[in-house]
């Protein structure tokens, strides 16, 4: 059986304390490669390579960091069947989507990042005619980078670009669910011609290894993407230490459908926004508000094409929804659509696993994309983010209601408004409390723009001068004249 290594000074490594982790693949329900369960020692290892390769690699040329991040993505785009094929097995989403979706996107994130680095400039104020004001920004030293299961090397490359770009070098956490594009990265990066210890890769679990990290005194930068619960257990462990602090969480998104927009499309849109990746995308739309004089007509269509949205091996051509990422995962949905049926909920499709879509998966785990109405704004169901492929169909009279019932939660990550009027458009992206709004359109992403949440969905941006600007610290230098 394969054991994934840790990846330390270009090197490919065994943990110090050789203990390791079950990898499973979900799909089929069996373990089918082992990740290491690091520990302190491990991470110490991989801070040390990170902080002796940070003087040469922050004083080489933008060019050439430019140059070998390029190498790196087009390696990457020469292999993205061999890696689209492993995500499929690692997470169980459908083999198109990780050849369509989420590889491609990580060649670009690391494409654009090594571009970007290149226009990227301090700024210059003349004080009158006293002084002028210049500013340096300098990558900071080690970047620790924590990265979640859902699109494995999409957010792992989401990160890790950026920090690498700006001369800062890097040791990354990824999910130890889904190690596996991650660990096959590691391999580009010696193809490439990425110097020892620029970027380092340590695998295992949240509380352990990456609680290291986050911890270590020799790690000014920390970028986390993952669950609300886990960034703020970072946010407390980092605060003492004034570390530079990027967290990406949790969603409750709304999907907001006026009775003015092409229906059709917002059907369509809606089907994608709620059950894309089996729902497990941090940004679906998992409270579709439908205004009510459409809402009927409206239920009817998505919950017709949710039907249509064919469970099944992740391998097959035709399958729309795969697996979700394991077991305990599953129990989770689970859990939330009993709870949602408690709660008073009616399951107008799927709300239950799905057994034996194929022989080769009769052990996998697999969950129907779930619509379910009637429920009250204020239960758990419409408040807790639960990531899987169930949304929430709840019914508005008017502009006004479905504004404040879409900023009522803790969550503001994102928002879609469905809409034939352009200024109803524009007065609800200006009110509505979360980091993106979609104006007929769902996940529609231009890698310049700031991305992050409000409230409980983020601390900081990324995307674009955002990023670059957050792994650099700027220093104000002030000449007299
Ligand atoms: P998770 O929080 O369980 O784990 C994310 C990563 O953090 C993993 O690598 C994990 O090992 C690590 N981790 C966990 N506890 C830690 C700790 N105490 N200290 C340091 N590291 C720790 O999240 P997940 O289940 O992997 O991912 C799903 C969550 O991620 C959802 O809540 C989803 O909304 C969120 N997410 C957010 C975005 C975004 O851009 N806002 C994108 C994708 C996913």
């Amino acid at each position: 059986m394969e054991r994934i290594r840790n990846f330390i000074n270009n090197e490919f490594v065994e943990p110090v304390g050789q203990s390791y982790l079950d990898n499973v693949d979900p799909a089929v329900g069996h373990v089918y490669s082992q990740v290491p369960d690091s520990d302190t020692e491990d991470v110490n290892r991989a801070v040390s390579a990170a902080s002796a390769a940070f003087a040469s690699w922050s004083h080489t040329p933008a060019d050439e960091r430019c140059r070998i991040m390029l190498k790196l993505a087009d390696l990457l785009e020469n292999d993205i069947e061999r890696f689209a094929r492993a995500e499929c097995v690692d997470n169980g989403k459908p083999l198109s989507l990780a050849r369509s979706l989420d590889i491609p996107r990580a060649v670009k994130n690391v494409r654009f990042f090594a571009s970007s680095v290149l226009h990227f400039h301090g700024e210059s104020h003349a004080t009158d005619d006293v002084a002028i004001n210049y500013t340096l920004r300098q990558p900071r030293g080690v970047a620790g980078i924590i990265s979640p299961w859902n699109l494995p090397l999409y957010l792992f490359t989401w990160k890790i670009a950026p920090a690498l770009a700006t001369g800062n070098t890097v040791v990354a956490k990824p999910s130890e669910v889904t190690p596996m594009t991650a660990y096959m990265f590691a391999e580009l990066c010696q193809k490439a011609g990425l110097p020892p210890g620029v970027l380092n890769i340590v695998h295992g679990q949240g509380p352990k290894a990456g609680a290291a990290l986050v911890a270590h005194p020799d790690v000014p930068t920390i970028s986390f993407t993952g669950s609300t619960r886990a960034g703020g257990e970072i946010a407390s462990a980092t605060a003492p230490m004034f570390k530079k602090l990027a967290l990406e969480m949790g969603g409750k998104n709304a999907n907001i459908v006026f009775a003015d927009a092409d229906l059709a499309a917002a059907v369509d849109g809606s089907v994608r926004a709620a059950f894309a990746n089996q729902g497990q995308v941090c940004l679906c739309g998992s409270r579709l508000f439908v205004e009510r004089s459409v809402c009927d007509k409206f239920t009817e269509a998505f919950v017709a094409k949710a039907r249509e949205q064919t469970v099944g091996d992740p391998l097959e051509a035709d399958t729309k929804q795969g697996a979700v990422v394991s077991k305990q995962h599953l129990e989770k949905i689970r859990y939330h659509v009993d709870l949602a049926r408690e709660e008073g909920g009616t399951i107008l499709c799927g709300g239950e696993a799905v057994a034996n879509v194929s022989e080769r998966c009769k052990d996998g785990f697999f969950f129907a994309p779930t619509v379910i109405a009637g429920l009250d704004m204020n239960c758990r169901t419409n408040n807790e983010e639960i990531f899987g492929a169930v949304v929430s169909i709840i019914p508005f009279d008017d502009e006004e209601q479905v504004i404040a019932q879409a900023n009522q939660t803790n969550y503001g990550l994102s928002a879609s408004v469905w809409t034939g009027s352009v200024s109803r458009a524009h007065r609800l992206a200006e009110r509505l409390q979360c980091g993106t709004v979609w104006i007929n359109c769902w996940l529609l992403r231009d890698l310049r723009v700031p991305f992050g949440g409000m409230k409980s969905s983020g601390v900081g941006r990324e995307g674009g001068e955002e990023t670059l600007r957050f792994y650099t610290e700027p220093k104000n230098v002030c000449v007299k004249l």
